[in-house]
């Protein structure tokens, strides 16, 4: 995401430094002196696999990508350690208290913030494998739906280029493990 004015003091950034912002993603303050770097944002996912070897993955209730599927997750909030930080996603999203059994992997992933490729955000997502208690699943907040899944259904559903390259490498045959 590209700053027009610096988030420190207010200033607009000079033309020399928003022209040289799509090489070095990063925004100096002539008049602060300050460097705003576009560090990518960190993001929680959960992924939850059924003793059928599906996948539960939620439907998006908002943009970008409305409409299409991803893993239960979101953004770390400031302060917020990242086992909490999922823990509270499936809260909200699933309406259920969930379980962190390990962290599996980290990836990239770019947030396309509305069709804007020159305000996208860089992103690190990181997957934790959670178990969810016998209890009745209910979307909420931003996910308008959940289902359980496939490989290969997953393969249509899910849009984000960073959760299909996970995913792909998780599952065997038609399951997940
Ligand atoms: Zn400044």
């Amino acid at each position: 995401m590209k700053a027009h004015y610096c988030l420190f003091c207010g200033t607009p950034y000079s033309e020399e430094t928003l022209s040289s912002y799509e090489e070095h993603h990063k925004l100096d303050c002539h008049k602060c002196s300050r460097t705003w770097y576009n560090n990518p944002k960190p993001v929680v996912l959960a992924y939850i696999v059924n003793d059928e070897g599906k996948i539960l993955l939620g439907k998006r209730g908002i943009e970008p990508l409305k409409g299409s599927w991803g893993m239960p997750g979101g953004f770390i909030e400031y302060g917020e350690e990242p086992y909490e930080s999922i823990l509270r996603e499936i809260r909200e999203e699933l309406s259920v208290e969930g379980e962190v059994a390990e962290v599996l992997d980290s990836f990239h992933e770019f947030y396309d913030n509305l069709g804007d490729p020159t305000q996208r955000s860089s992103t690190t997502g990181v997957v934790f494998r959670c178990h969810l208690p016998k209890a009745p699943l209910r979307a909420a907040d931003d996910v308008a739906d959940l289902a359980w899944h496939t490989p290969s259904e997953v393969k249509q559903l899910v849009k984000f280029e960073g959760q299909k390259r996970f995913l792909s490498k998780r599952s065997s045959g038609d399951k997940f493990i």
